[in-house]
Parts: structure tokens; sequence; C-alpha cells
């Protein structure tokens, strides 16, 4: 029996939980168990203080309906393992199982709710819809602990209306989750390095803007590098590439100028005439950026840039990087993905602060058989992290404060 967090005693009561479990299956194989993990502390910290854990999560993006392949049920199996103990699996999120999984519970147990997002009031943009929902998973908790930062930036109703409806506290994985990003933003010790990559191009350019004035360096990789090359008057292909940022991207090459940061681009990328499907890719060769092939696409930066990007990154005390260099998924274009990880490795060892922010990142550096103690920091938040760096408001850890 004890405290957890700052909520008084917690053995024997019913406490919400909710995690992000957001894992990447193949068929009802978890690739990447790796959020499961992070998540397991704060699930037992509270088992063992004798709560009765309920834990809530999502899986996917379904539309607010079942859908077999978003079950959470394959979680729930490794969950069990983890923590070494069985977790009971409700098949509904509010309804009867939910209920009757509930109540069935003793002290130090835990249960695990189908995915919150089969329910419609969980996204809802409506407050009154949201609210509704979260006041039926309120009614299944006697307190709440916020311990999903993959979310925390979601004004959702497992995330935020309920912390309105129960005595909530936060959750250990988010509280290391904002240490560790309060320190890159808080006097960051210099020279401060972040790597930007990955696909969602316009999500990402906006951190530009806050980093343009805290970073020395940004090295840009990824799908990104198009709209760059692109905004500097580049032909790119068929690359990836955002024509409403070209002048967004303008602008933050002038004011990197300006402002005596560099913001370094790859000189040679790994090109190829069609995306790869599976392993296999037609035509995989090496240019420099300024000379894509109108019929090619941009799929990882080049040998040249990778090792631009490893000595850019030789003296840094503090990294942080979110988004694969390259489609690491495909050999062919994953070896810029592993000069940039292999580079934060070298900077981890020499005592320097490395954090690896995002789903995919996360995964890339596992499935390209880093440990995760080579890095500072594996967050387990892609856009919670950069709305964080952003300076923006996360509705989740704003609701937790009020
Ligand atoms: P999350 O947002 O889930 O936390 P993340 O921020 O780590 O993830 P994403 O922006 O989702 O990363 O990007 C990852 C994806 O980007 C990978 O699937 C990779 O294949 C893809 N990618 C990387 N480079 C390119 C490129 N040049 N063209 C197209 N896709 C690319």
């Amino acid at each position: 029996m004890g405290d957890y967090a700052g909520l008084g005693e917690v053995g024997g009561k019913r406490v919400l939980v909710r995690s992000d479990l957001n894992v990447p299956l193949d068929g009802s194989r978890i690739t990447d168990d790796g959020r499961i993990r992070a998540s397991v502390p704060t699930i037992k910290a509270l088992a063992d203080a004798g709560a009765r854990v309920v834990v809530t999560a999502h899986l996917g993006r379904p539309k607010g309906a079942p859908e077999d392949r978003y079950s959470l049920a394959p979680v729930a199996a490794r969950l069990g393992e983890l923590l070494g103990a069985d977790v009971a699996f409700a098949t509904d999120t509010v309804g009867e199982s939910a209920k009757a999984t509930v109540d069935g519970l003793a002290d130090g147990q835990v249960a695990l709710l189908e995915n919150v997002r089969f329910n419609v009031g969980e996204t809802s943009k409506d407050a009154a819809e949201r609210g509704a929902f979260a006041d039926q998973l309120a009614a299944l908790a006697d307190a709440f602990v916020s311990d999903g930062f993959g979310v925390v930036h979601r004004k959702q109703a497992s995330v935020y209306d309920v912390a309105e409806r129960l005595p909530h506290a936060m959750g250990g994985l988010v509280s290391t989750e904002i240490d560790v990003l309060r320190r890159l933003t808080v006097d960051p010790e210099r020279p401060y390095v972040v790597v930007l990559g990955g696909s969602k191009v316009s999500d990402k350019l906006g951190v530009i803007d806050n980093l343009l004035g805290k970073a020395d360096k940004l090295l840009i990789g990824g799908g990104m590098v198009f709209t760059f090359l692109a905004a500097q008057g580049h032909e790119v292909g068929k690359s990836l590439l955002e024509d409403d940022q070209l002048d967004v991207c303008r602008a933050y090459l002038q004011r990197a100028e300006e402002s005596g940061v560099q913001i370094l681009l790859p000189g040679d990328v790994v090109v190829d005439t069609a995306f790869p499907s599976g392993d296999t890719t037609p035509d995989p060769r090496v240019v420099p950026a300024d000379q894509i092939p109108a019929d090619a696409l941009g799929l990882d930066i080049g040998p040249a840039s990778g090792a631009d990007f490893a000595a850019a990154l030789a003296d840094a005390r503090t990294v942080f990087w979110n988004g694969p260099m390259g489609v690491f998924e495909v050999p062919q274009f994953s070896d810029g993905t592993r000069a940039v990880a292999q580079a934060l490795t070298q900077v981890t060892a020499a005592g320097g602060l490395t954090v690896v922010g995002g789903g995919d990142s996360a995964s890339a550096v596992r499935a390209l058989g880093f440990a995760d103690e080579a890095f500072g920091h594996i967050s387990t938040g892609g856009g919670a992290s950069l709305e964080y760096l952003e300076g923006k408001e996360l509705p989740g850890i704003t609701v937790l404060e009020s």
C-alpha cells in the first residue's frame, strides 16, 4: 500500500492509467515493443502500491468504431509478459466487459481496456461528446494517472477531459520525458545540434522556427530535404515535396544565415525511379543533391552527406534527433539513418546528452541494431516532443497542473 505521485493512498483504489501502447504491428505480431516497455514502470509502481490498475490506450487510427486489426489484445499479452503477471483484457472500453473486468480486479492487479479510439467520443472535436465519453471512463476509476507521453499534445477524452473529472497525477514516464525536454530548451550544453528528417514535412517545419533561436546547427535529412532543395531552385524530380512551404523554407534559410545558425542540407542523395516495394527497389544510385533527375525520387541522404552529418555531430554536447534520414525500412536506403545513429552513440559515449524523439525514429535505431542504452533518452512521443520544443502548450500537461 502507498502513495503515487502525490495522489495519496492508492492501495485498494481503482486507478485509471492513460498509457501510450501504440506499437507497430505486423498482423498480430508486435515488431517493436519499446512503448510497452516504457509504460511498465508506472503500471508496476501502482500495482505494487496495491492499486487496481485500469490501463487505457489506443492503437493505430480507427475511426471511432471497433476494427479487429486495431485490437489491443496482442498488447495485453505482451504487457502481461513484461509485468510478469496476468493482465485482464476487457473487450470493450467502457461497456459491460470493461465494468466486469474492473469489478473483478483484486488489489495489485492490472486490466487493459480495449482500444479507446473505438469510441467516437475519444477524439471528438465536440467538447460535450468528448465529455460524455470521459464521464464513462471516469466512472471506472477513483483516480487518474496520465502516462501516455505520445498523446499529451492531444485534447482527447482519455488524455484531457478525464483529468478534469478525477483526482489526477503525472505518471513517471511523462515526468521523465518533460524533464529531458526541459534540458533541451533551458540552457542546453553547447554545441546543440538538431537533426530533422522523416516524412511528416509540414508537421515538422514549424519546429525550425523555434529552433533557429536555440540550436547551433540544424541538419536536415529524410523527406524534408526536397522542399528545401526546391526552395533553393533545384530540381527534385518525384521526391516528397510540399509546394506551399517553399517560401517558409526560403525564410528559414535566410534567417539562419543572419543569425549564424548553420543549416546543413545533404550534398548528395540516394535516388531511384520508383518508391521501393518490400525490400526490392529498381535502380538505386547516388547523385549530387542539385542534380536529381526529373524521373527520380530521393530516398536517403548520400554517403558523403552521411559523413558530413557525422562530422557536424562530432563535437556536439546536446543532440535532439527526430525523423529518419531515409526510407530506413529498406536496406538500400538505411545508410544515412545508420550514420546519424552511429554519430549520436559517440556523442553519448563522450558524455553528451542525446535524445531520439519519435515513434519511427525509435523503431529505426532499434531496427538497425542499436541498443537503447547507446542514447541518452529515447522519447516515446514524436509529435508531443516537437510541439514541446516549438513552445506550444500541451493540453494533457496543462490540465494536470490546473
Ligand atoms: P512519429 O511521428 O510516428 O513519432 P517520426 O517523427 O519518428 O515518427 P516520421 O515523420 O513519421 O517519423 O517519418 C518516418 C518515415 O519517413 C519512415 O517511414 C521513412 O520511410 C520515411 N522517409 C524518410 N525519408 C524519406 C524520403 N526521402 N521519402 C519518403 N519517405 C521518407
